[in-house]
């Protein structure tokens, strides 16, 4: 399990990932892309756990949601 951060989902582990930012002169620039993360309180083995998912294992359905 990799160490997990605000904006990393904790189901499959993806992060923010440097992507390029083209201006219109045609300057180019790294930019930081973040993932759209939300935490949620979710049923993992039994347990309910309140954990950062982004949205597309949530809409997905990887996770069994509580309450
Ligand atoms: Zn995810």
């Amino acid at each position: 399990m990799p160490i997990t951060h605000s904006s990393q989902c904790e189901i499959c582990g993806r992060g923010p990932r440097v992507s390029r930012q083209v201006s219109h002169a045609h300057n180019v620039s790294k930019r930081r892309q973040q993932i759209n993360v939300s935490r949620h309180h979710v049923v993992m083995n039994g347990a309910r756990r309140f954990i950062a998912l982004c949205t597309r294992c949530l809409r997905s359905g990887l996770v069994q949601k509580a309450g």
